[in-house]
């Protein structure tokens, strides 16, 4: 069983109250092989929800309020689904301040990215979960 960012999915749950759709993960979901999940969601923001981006171990919407906390809960929400399904594999948006894995915005709202994870990609790589992209999973 895996995780997926439930925008991947075709789930209305990104800031801008769109979503990211991907045919392969949305195979994944109707096969049953894979739980969607959004951890900003999860974590109590609202949607659409004010754009948000990392800076060090924090995050910041873009006009300044501190919304860690909220990125926090979500990640750990996910990480206990994880747990509770078996799940070994997470697949999640890239350069999500939530989702992204290796690739992230640099927090400056200017569209450049820094290397690092997102709060919750980090949390289950942490945990020993096999996070990928979708830009870089295979089937
Ligand atoms: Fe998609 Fe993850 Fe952002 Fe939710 S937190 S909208 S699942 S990228």
């Amino acid at each position: 069983m895996k995780i997926v960012s439930a925008c991947l999915a075709d789930y209305k749950c990104n800031w801008k109250g769109e979503s990211k759709p991907n045919e392969k993960v949305m195979k994944l979901v109707k096969r049953g092989e894979a739980i969607p999940v959004c951890p900003e969601q999860l974590g109590g923001l609202t949607t659409p929800r004010p754009a948000a981006e990392q800076k060090g171990d924090k995050v910041f919407t873009i006009d300044g309020k501190d919304v860690t906390q909220y990125f926090v809960r979500g990640a750990h929400e996910v990480l206990r689904i994880a747990v509770i399904y078996n799940c070994t594999e997470a697949i999640l948006k890239s350069k999500s301040p939530s989702c992204g894995c290796r690739q992230i915005y640099d927090g400056t709202f200017t569209g450049k990215l820094i290397k690092g994870n997102g709060i919750t990609a980090d949390l289950l790589v942490a945990n020993g979960i096999k996070v990928y992209t979708e830009e870089n999973f295979r089937l």
